[in-house]
């Protein structure tokens, strides 16, 4: 356990929205979502490893579909904890609430959901690598390599 210490967790990484290739260097300039002049203020590239973060011209559409699957598994969440925290009945009133609960939610948590969407798009694509110092100028001539294919 103790010699994997200093391989950040990949959980922890997509929280603290890390680069995929390194975990070390940030993926935001900023670290608050809810200033939503700069809520997808990145940097070109990793201040680590220079890895870049938008691949492509037009890269982050994707991720439209991320931010909808989170949204749903965020709703499912919510549901479940209020089911058995308050509970629910055909009865009174209380689904509504709940509805009217997470949509507030889901709303508050929309800056933060959006950076999130990227962060996890991008894990998607390209790999953790431990030694990414030794293997920095490899992924540079990789990256340039691919943009002179289109
Ligand atoms: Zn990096």
């Amino acid at each position: 356990m103790s010699n994997k210490a200093s391989r950040p967790n990949l959980l922890w990484s997509i929280l603290t929205m890390k680069c995929p290739h390194c975990r070390r260097g940030n993926m935001y300039n900023s670290g608050n979502p809810w200033n939503l002049k700069k809520v997808f203020d990145m940097p070109e590239k990793c201040s680590e490893c220079g890895q870049p973060f938008e691949l492509e011209p037009g890269f982050w559409y994707g991720t439209g579909y991320v931010s909808y699957a989170l949204s749903v598994a965020l709703s499912v969440a919510t549901f479940v904890a209020w089911y058995v925290l308050i509970g629910m009945s055909v009865q009174d009133t209380r689904f509504f609430w709940w509805m009217g609960s997470n949509i507030v939610l889901l709303i508050v948590l929309q800056p933060w959901l959006m950076r999130l969407s990227r962060v996890i798009y991008l894990y998607f694509f390209v790999r953790y690598n431990p030694d990414y110092a030794d293997a920095h100028k490899e992924t540079e001539q990789d990256a340039t390599a691919h943009q002179h294919q289109h």
